[in-house]
């Protein structure tokens, strides 16, 4: 028989969203589920309870050990398991859904997630490629695609947006996020967390999401994957932590631990962040899921004697869900009757999973995913494609274009295409693929061919691998240059060189690719060099003697259209850095927003804070990034040079087109402190517009400023702003801005 919820007759289905209002005020469908959670708890065991806050993962996937209760349908029915992550398809979760539904003691539907990072079955670009485009509409746009394709397989949740802020590019998990800034990583986490979870969550293509890793994953010492952090309180809160509260703020159903510790504290077991932060001060009413098996590496961590004890802290800190590990499902209900851990900690993880599962509609339909219609219908999408391809060319920033090279003219008689990344489609979509397949992308080269006149003669040539140190393909590839009017090489790095676990201490371009570059330099051609790659790379030889750079991150499934609708000029670049690109791996930690310290750089100075060998810049600066034409930002005017708490600056700019096409500009908007009671950086980012401005138009932008955009952790680690001067800068990047000055004044205060 069907045990289809005897519980909830009489209780009405009602729509509900996933919002929590910020100080507890709840809507009439908030309270309905809240009663409904509360009755499901009231009926079920402890084992039950726990058997909600075990994860399991099914199919392949694992980025860990693949643990014991793996794959495990018997745990299932004994309703053991509230979550199984890495199942997808229509019929593969509905089958396990009936289990869950029809064949357990209280017949909870299994939330199924997966990692849906930059797309499900159309990919997106990298999370950090599509950064570099700002534009935060395009961006919550493929959120809301990968959301419909992943529903329409069974997919419920996503782990991401990965929200993590961060500082180092040989972090391999650097291509995850949005880069080095809290404020611009703030507007895309928001952005990203509202296309995942659309309007509501009882839509049928609509899926929770996830932000993490929470918290500082980032910021691990030498950019070695899950290694220590040791940040100060200040930064963590002013730098690491925004775009996760900024998540919450956008209503995110979900957060997931990091595995790093900060300051001699695991995440999963640490108090402060879940407890105090997260769900106190933040006021979050989502679960938190651990990260996988980070519950049981608590011990490897050494904070926990074994599994058991591992269990407790992770419980007692806040910690919601076990990703795989199995050490809340072996150890809680002991735990628990042993008096160690309070069973109100237990109902508050399930009553928070349970409201999830509630908020997703999968109480009154556990099978609204499991379409093999829409399955079928939605995949791949013309519309989807279609989209992916124009974020992809807004995501691409034009580093360089010494004597205009770009764009190329479609009726090049002779076009050589050089490169190891050229002709490659499985590099395109990088890593977290999800469902996404290398044979439906579009490779530079197809994107290429597509693009010019039938007279066009391509000769394409590998050149070299990625990596290796084979130079036989030189011959060939330099005969083709010199055979050729341009030359288009697509160099970089393996789409599967970034990601988690995938740590570099030499960043720049692997293999024997330099050397390709300046042989292909020496035949004298012009040549544009299309970098691929998930984290920054470093580049410099490059940089100074190529005339033309496009950096292309990874781009998708419509990388090679997008790439050739910039190089030929059908879209005029306008993506700008999310992130800084060092030097040399020697500057890293390399960032805009960086303090002035005691003994700033200055020319001539010996003793000021600088290297012997290196410029203290970046090669190419956060905010940075060219156009096929020229913007012109003339002088900046505020409202007022004195403002009260109460009152809001407005800052406007003109920017006029003055070059020969139309183009977007992104106008950046930042602002500095100038005497604080704890040191302040010397830029902080404080708003950015990205407009389409017309050739030989003038557009004025215009910027509210209030006192809470400038508050920060003071020196009592109160968030607040402090009066006294601040200067305003507007620009075409963090390093190219016009400023202004102004004080920030008590209400009611004369100076
Ligand atoms: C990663 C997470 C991911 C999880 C599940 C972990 O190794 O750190 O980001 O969501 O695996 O695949």
């Amino acid at each position: 028989m069907k045990k289809h919820y005897l519980f909830f007759t009489g209780l009405l289905a009602l729509a509900v969203s996933c919002s929590q209002g910020p100080s507890g005020s709840m809507s009439d469908s908030d309270l309905n589920i809240e009663r409904r959670v509360d009755s499901v708890l009231a009926k079920m065991t402890l084992e039950e309870k726990v058997g909600q806050m075990n994860q399991i993962s099914t199919g392949g996937a694992a980025t860990g050990p693949v643990l014991g209760n793996n794959n495990d349908m018997t745990d299932l029915r004994a309703g053991k398991i509230g979550s199984i992550l890495n199942l997808v398809g229509a019929e593969r979760t509905r089958e396990a859904q009936e289990i869950a539904v029809n064949e357990t003691r209280m017949g909870i539907p299994l939330i199924f997630g997966l990692d849906v990072i930059h797309g499900y079955r159309t990919i997106f670009p990298t999370p950090l490629g599509e950064s570099a485009s700002w534009d935060t509409v395009g961006i919550k746009e493929s959120a809301r695609i990968a959301a419909i394709e992943a529903s329409a397989q069974g997919v419920h949740w996503t782990f991401a947006p990965m929200v993590d802020i961060s500082r180092d590019p040989r972090w391999g998990r650097i291509m995850e996020g949005a880069g080095e800034d809290p404020f611009l990583g703030s507007m895309i986490a928001r952005a990203r967390v509202e296309g995942f979870q659309g309007k509501s969550l009882t839509d049928n293509n609509t899926i929770v999401a996830c932000a993490k890793h929470y918290a500082a994953y980032g910021a691990a010492e030498g950019g070695r994957d899950y290694n220590t952090v040791d940040i100060s309180m200040r930064t963590l809160n002013d730098i690491y932590l925004p775009p996760f509260h900024a998540a919450v703020e956008a209503g995110v159903g979900t957060f997931m631990n990091s595995f790093n510790e900060i300051a001699g504290i695991p995440s999963t077991g640490n108090e402060y962040l879940l407890r105090d932060k997260l769900k106190g001060e933040w006021g979050f009413k989502g679960f938190v899921v651990s990260d996988w098996n980070s519950i049981g590496e608590l011990v490897n961590h050494g904070v926990a004697a074994d599994e058991e004890e591992a269990a407790e802290i992770a419980i007692k800190a806040g910690s919601d869900m076990d990703m795989v590990s199995g050490s809340y499902l072996e150890n809680l209900p002991r735990l628990v009757k042993d008096g160690v851990v309070d069973e109100k900690l237990i109902d508050d993880a399930v009553r928070r999973i349970l409201r999830i599962k509630f908020q997703l509609g999968l109480f009154d339909d556990p099978y609204k995913y499991c379409s093999v219609e829409r399955e079928n219908e939605l995949l791949l999408h013309p519309s989807h494609r279609e989209h992916a391809r124009d974020i992809a060319r807004k995501s691409i920033v034009l580093l360089k274009n010494e004597g205009q090279v770009l764009p190329v003219s479609k009726k090049t008689r002779t076009l050589a295409v050089i490169g190891p990344l050229a002709d490659s489609k499985k590099d395109l979509l990088c890593t977290w693929t999800a469902k996404g397949q290398p044979d439906e992308a579009v490779s530079l080269l197809d994107g290429i061919k597509k693009k010019v006149d039938d007279g066009t003669r391509i000769l394409y040539e590998k050149g070299c691998d990625i990596t290796g140190d084979s130079k036989a393909g030189f011959a060939s590839a330099l005969s083709a240059a010199r055979r050729a009017d341009i030359v288009i090489l697509a160099v970089g790095e393996a789409g599967d060189m970034s990601g988690e676990a995938h740590s570099r201490a030499y960043i720049g371009i692997p293999g024997v690719q330099p050397d390709l570059i300046k042989e292909i330099q020496k035949t004298g051609k012009p040549v544009v060099v299309v970098l691929m790659n998930g984290r920054p790379v470093t580049f410099e030889w490059t940089a100074k003697n190529m005339p033309a750079i496009l950096e292309t991150w990874f781009l998708g499934t419509e990388g090679g259209d997008a790439i050739a609708d910039v190089l030929f000029g059908d879209y005029n670049p306008s993506g700008k850095l999310p992130v800084s690109i060092p030097v040399t791996v020697g500057q890293i930690p390399v960032y805009y927003n960086h303090k002035n310290t005691g003994r700033p750089f200055e020319k001539g100075e010996f003793f000021t804070s600088r290297y012997l060998d290196i410029p203290n810049e970046p090669l190419y600066p956060f905010g940075y990034g060219l156009s096929y034409t020229t913007f012109k930002y003339s002088d900046i005017s505020l409202n007022k040079t004195k403002i009260a708490f109460s009152e809001p600056l407005i800052v406007k700019v003109k920017v006029t087109n003055t070059g020969e096409y139309d183009g977007e500009e992104v106008v950046q908007l930042y602002t500095r402190d100038m005497v604080a009671s704890v040191t302040r950086p010397v830029k902080e980012l404080k708003g950015f517009k990205k407009v389409m401005i017309e050739k030989g138009e003038t557009a004025e932008i215009s910027f509210e400023l209030t006192s809470d955009d400038l508050r920060f952790y003071n020196d009592k680690m109160d968030f607040v702003a402090e009066p006294g001067d601040f200067k305003v800068f507007v620009g075409t990047s963090s390093d190219n801005v016009k400023e202004a000055s102004f004080k920030l004044i008590e209400n009611g205060s004369k100076d």
